[in-house]
């Protein structure tokens, strides 16, 4: 079952009558937020308790098996930050580390912080309910089990709750069938096999280029092609290594000012500024530097402004139409509805090369859509294709998907999402007025989702971590925001985003997700004003003494 897999019914009478397990924190997830929270609350004292639906760590990078999965993050950017004798211990093989590294990382975090003797594994929470009276939240497991404490902490992941492809017929197909996010722990190969692969985002594109290596013939369904950019991975040698670890104090520091807490920031040059021959120097120097350098590096306007942006996607088609070698293909690769770095940018290690390759052929949905899958294949609107293999690379319901699995009901039976049915609304992303004792880490309207996530998973956990203390000292039991800094925050999440070029495409970040119903409207997902004011304004409510929260 996969990680964000809908809630079976109980199966467990007996487990059922049992009286809950009792704790005075519950944590959810055992991803990177989890782990980290669960380690900080552990110098708080108390009994904390974390479930996880998997029978490991890692979140994401459990969970992610699929070939080609890596970061787009610089490792060495990526790795938590609050150890520094685990810095020094954990040495990168690679600039941007494959999944099987990053979860041995998670295992050793979870090993060297003795941290698995708090968790418990193989336990998806269905539901959460607050109970007034006895100021608790008691949470239900799919087999039936509860358990009760007075604080409960999501850490349940921005994409961790993966959806397939609305198309009649999903079910029907007889041969193997993989979702990118469900990927086996065995190993798959694809060597002799017509294997089709649906969906061309970030994982889509990973796993393409990887698949096309060996099997014996391969066919992408493409809806939307996206702005792919080489990723220039590469070995980490000896000297960067000891480089690396010696400077983790600057490299932290230049994460901690910049817009997303990457090392890449914004060139603080408008576009339009620069004359045409410098501009065209810029960005081939920027589509020659390994990472997210292109699109988080660049002129400060390209995000924002259209003429701005349309300078940068005319390069980036040029650099398309001069790797693809047949005109019409590589025009089909081209995104014509939506500007460059205003979805999520792919990186890629020889993405469009894949397109060269004689036993690769790419199929257009927007001209030819699928009809339905059946037992040998996928009917198209002018074809019947048989496969071996078809690969979910249909990515995930984004951040809300998760709190939509687990049936969360706050003060008077309040329905989270039918709270949220007309986007999130939160106070800092942290909190949800007629949720009290509910925290969210990573949860919308955060400044987490444009972040490199783990830099403000660990703004996140520490400033939950210093509000619980605060708590403790003061003698408080119950937090929860107020109606007015709910309102306030999230009206400032949507002028945070206002001038954002983003905004007018359809994409998980506007919270579109044409698989799931519900999600065709475009809402707004994050807050959009960068990790740095985020942070300020966190820092600035608690020495406030939690402005915008009541206690009690
Ligand atoms: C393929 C891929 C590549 C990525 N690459 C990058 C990158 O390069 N840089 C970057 O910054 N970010 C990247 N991300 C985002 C990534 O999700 C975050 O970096 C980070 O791993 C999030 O950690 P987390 O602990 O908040 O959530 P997750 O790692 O998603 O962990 C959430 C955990 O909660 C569990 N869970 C969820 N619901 C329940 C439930 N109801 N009951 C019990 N358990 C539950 C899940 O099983 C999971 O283990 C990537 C994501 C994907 C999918």
């Amino acid at each position: 079952m996969g990680p964000g897999a809908d809630p079976k019914p109980m199966s467990s009478a007996n487990a059922r009558v049992r009286s809950p397990e009792r704790y005075e924190v519950i944590v959810i997830g055992a991803g990177l937020s989890g782990l980290y929270q669960l380690y900080r609350l552990r110098q708080l004292g108390g009994s904390v308790r974390l479930f996880e639906a998997g029978d490991g760590v890692g979140g994401t990078w459990y969970w992610n098996r699929y070939p080609g999965a890596r970061f787009d993050s610089e490792s060495w950017t990526y790795g938590l930050s609050f150890s520094a004798e685990l810095l020094q211990e954990w040495s990168w093989k690679e600039h941007f580390s494959a999944q099987p590294e990053t979860l041995r990382y998670c295992n050793y975090i979870a090993d060297k912080f003795d941290l698995r003797r708090d968790i418990t594994f193989n336990s998806r929470v269905v539901s959460a309910a607050w109970d007034a009276n006895a100021n608790a939240w008691e949470c239900g497991f799919a087999d039936g089990r509860r358990a009760r404490a007075r604080l409960l902490i999501t850490a349940i992941g921005p994409l961790s709750a993966p959806t397939l492809p609305a198309i009649p017929g999903v079910g029907d197909f007889r041969g193997e069938a993989y979702h990118t996010a469900t990927w086996p722990h065995q190993e798959v190969s694809f060597a002799d096999k017509r294997v089709a692969v649906i969906g061309t985002g970030a994982t889509g594109v990973q796993t393409i280029t990887e698949v096309a290596k060996s099997a014996h013939h391969l066919t992408v369904f493409q809806r939307t092609p996206n702005w792919c950019a080489p990723l220039h991975n590469g070995p980490i040698d000896a000297a960067t290594q000891a480089r690396i670890k010696a400077s983790y104090p600057e490299i932290f520091a230049r994460c901690r000012e910049s817009y997303g807490c990457f090392i890449h920031d914004a060139d603080p040059r408008n576009a339009l500024e620069v004359a045409p021959e410098e501009r065209e120097a810029f960005y081939e120097k920027r589509y020659g530097e390994p990472g997210f350098g292109i699109w988080m590096g660049n002129f400060r306007d390209i995000l924002i402004d259209k003429a701005a942006n349309a300078t940068i996607t005319d390069f980036m088609a040029r650099k398309i139409r001069s790797r693809v070698r047949e005109p019409a293909l590589a025009e089909k690769l081209i995104p014509t509805n939506h500007g460059f770095g205003t979805r999520r940018v792919p990186l890629e290690s020889g993405y469009y090369e894949v397109f060269n390759q004689p036993n690769v052929r790419l199929v257009d949905l927007r001209k030819t859509p699928i009809e339905r899958i059946t037992p040998n294949g996928i009917v198209t609107s002018n074809a019947e294709l048989e496969f071996d293999m078809i690969i979910y690379a249909t990515g995930f319901d984004a951040i809300t998907g998760a709190f939509d699995r687990i049936d969360i009901r706050g003060r008077g039976g309040l329905r989270l999402k039918e709270k949220w049915a007309a986007g999130p609304r939160t106070y800092l992303g942290l909190q949800i007025a007629g949720f009290p004792n509910m925290l969210t880490l990573v949860g919308p309207h955060n400044a987490a989702t444009f972040c490199n996530i783990p830099r403000c998973i660990e703004q996140n956990v520490d400033w939950v971590t210093e509000l619980l203390r605060y708590m403790g000292e003061k003698g408080f039991t119950r937090v929860e925001p107020t109606e007015a800094a709910e309102d306030a925050w999230t009206e400032h999440v949507y002028e945070s985003a206002a001038r954002l070029l983003l905004l007018e495409v359809d994409s998980w970040m506007t919270g579109v997700n044409r698989n799931v119903p519900g999600r065709q409207k475009r809402t707004f997902m994050a807050y959009a004003g960068g990790a740095p004011k985020y942070r300020e304004k966190c820092e600035e409510v608690a020495a406030n003494g939690y402005d915008g929260f009541m206690l009690a």
